[in-house]
């Protein structure tokens, strides 16, 4: 297969047969991952959300630096980028000091664009962009109108490309294509497959002995691509450098916050390493089948188990088995009695923790670690990714699991019947949750590190701190209560969740 050719990526119900609705234990999802279709197939007769692929695009899109990113769509598709203007500047100024915040451009679509085309909207902007902020690249993501309307992105983007002095990029990431929201990640990376992979000319003048050559000496130089996650913070990949230096290896974090020209670059190295398959399979797979790099794609580097795994896949790969082990001895003895004064605090504490698939499995593998009970689990989607992390749980086969792209109104009545001492959830979800008055932990946040090990630490000293004051969200239940009325929580949680 190759994935050049495809001018969009295929959704992920289709690709992956990821799942969006299931409800029922650990063990009764394990099995219907094994026996594969019924999960893929499984829907429901009334769904309250789902997420929109073009707004997630924008969380890799967004954070590119020497790049303008025009929505081509109604003004209020993207909107949402407004939340992240400030973290976007901060964290490109943590690479390079002098880096512009996001900046982007609406081809504010309106009725008579929706009847007579878009196209004119975009070549206006493609053309403004280029002139007034002379960026390397623009990023031309669309909605779902121009698909609904039949703008033919491609070939305007294609045909105005001798016209301007950026690389032009089309991601075609229209909301509705999918009810898998991580195909996201497929669309924002099939752009970048499209117009911002390729290698120097002189590589393909060289014969097979040569290229073989080449291989051998990138593995001595020992140069690791990490393909790092919007949810992951500066401090998150500063541990994990850390770590991975401490073997002798050489780091480089992309796509989050690169430059255009890293996507290029990033082929002199000789391993491409996931930190959440859910992100980057689509694309380490491509770069593999195109350019001969292998990739790891195994856990997250979250939780100690987790950490060490991920530590010593990448180790097995340069036979550097015995430095890994020596490394992760010594911190696992370190942290392992640094967690002790909240391992006290937390005890038999009952946790929901509700996000991604991966990062909700992972972090639960944290809270076992501070003898904490998780109650249930809350995930996006489900796919074949979350595998390897289910081995790192001890105990979770009765555990309540609910596949659900946001739905509170299922999450309300689950946490109602779980009754939890503390929730720990996507930071998108924080808001209602807050009506249930208990201690929140964000999943993930933008300056916080919960990854590697120093990320178990502080996982550990930000619950300690939470389960202790919590007054906001009890104000909260008390005074905005849930919309829901009593007789839904009467019912099965999973009422409207229809099997495939
Ligand atoms: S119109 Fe489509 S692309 Fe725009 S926000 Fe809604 S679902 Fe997303």
């Amino acid at each position: 297969m190759s994935y050049q050719v495809e001018n969009s990526a295929p959704a992920r119900e289709e690709r992956l047969k990821a799942g969006i609705a299931f409800g029922g234990t650990c063990k009764e999802l394990k099995c219907c991952m094994k026996q594969g279709g019924c999960l893929n197939g499984a829907n429901r007769s009334f769904s309250q959300t789902y997420g929109c692929q073009f707004t997630l695009s924008l969380g890799i899109l967004n954070t590119i630096r020497n790049a303008v990113v025009i929505m081509h769509g109604p003004i209020g598709c993207g909107f949402c980028s407004t939340a992240t203007i400030g973290t976007g500047k901060a964290f490109k100024r943590l690479r390079d000091p002098q880096a512009d915040g996001t900046i982007w451009l609406s081809t504010n679509l309106d009725e008579s664009a929706v009847i007579g085309g878009g196209e004119e909207n975009l070549k206006e902007t493609i053309l403004f962009a280029d002139k007034e902020y002379r960026p390397e690249t623009i990023l031309v993501v669309s909605s779902c109108v121009p698909a609904l309307i039949g703008d033919d992105v491609d070939s305007i983007v294609e045909n105005l490309q001798s016209d301007v002095a950026a690389k032009l990029v089309p991601v075609n990431c229209e909301g509705f294509k999918t009810k898998v929201m991580a195909t996201a990640y497929d669309a924002a990376y099939n752009g970048i497959m499209k117009k911002l992979v390729d290698l120097p000319g002189e590589w393909r003048k060289l014969t097979e002995t040569d290229k073989e050559k080449i291989d051998r000496d990138y593995r001595i130089s020992r140069k690791v691509n990490i393909f790092n996650v919007g949810s992951m913070s500066r401090a998150d990949e500063l541990e994990l450098a850390r770590l991975l230096n401490g073997i002798g290896l050489e780091v480089t974090f992309l796509p989050c916050y690169s430059e255009p020209e890293d996507f290029s670059l990033s082929l002199e190295a000789v391993l491409n390493v996931s930190i959440c398959g859910t992100h980057d399979d689509y694309y380490l797979q491509f770069l593999k089948e195109r350019f001969n790099i292998p990739y790891i794609i195994d856990t997250i580097p979250i939780g100690r188990k987790n950490t060490d795994r991920w530590i010593l896949k990448i180790a097995e790969f340069f036979h550097l088995e015995e430095e890994a082990k020596l490394l992760i001895k010594k911190e696992n003895e370190i942290l392992n009695e640094s967690l002790n004064p909240f391992r006290k605090s937390l005890k038999g504490k009952k946790v929901f923790v509700s996000g991604g698939e991966v990062r909700i499995l992972s972090t639960a593998e944290v809270l076992q670690d501070l003898s904490m009970e998780v109650v249930g689990f809350k995930g996006h989607h489900i796919d074949k990714f979350v595998e390897p992390i289910f081995e790192s749980l001890a105990d979770i086969d009765d555990v309540s699991i609910n596949i659900a792209t946001q739905h509170p109104f299922e999450q309300a009545n689950i946490v109602r019947k779980l009754n939890p001492d503390v929730i720990v959830i996507h930071t998108g979800g924080n808001n209602i949750t807050a009506k249930h008055g208990l201690p929140i932990l964000p999943l993930f946040g933008p300056t916080y590190n919960y990854m590697g090990y120093s990320g178990v630490f502080e996982i550990a000293r930000r619950l300690n701190r939470v389960i202790k004051n919590y007054q906001f969200n009890k104000n909260m239940k008390k005074y905005r209560v849930l919309p829901f009325k009593e007789s839904w929580y009467e019912k099965d949680p999973y009422t409207y969740i229809k099997e495939g």
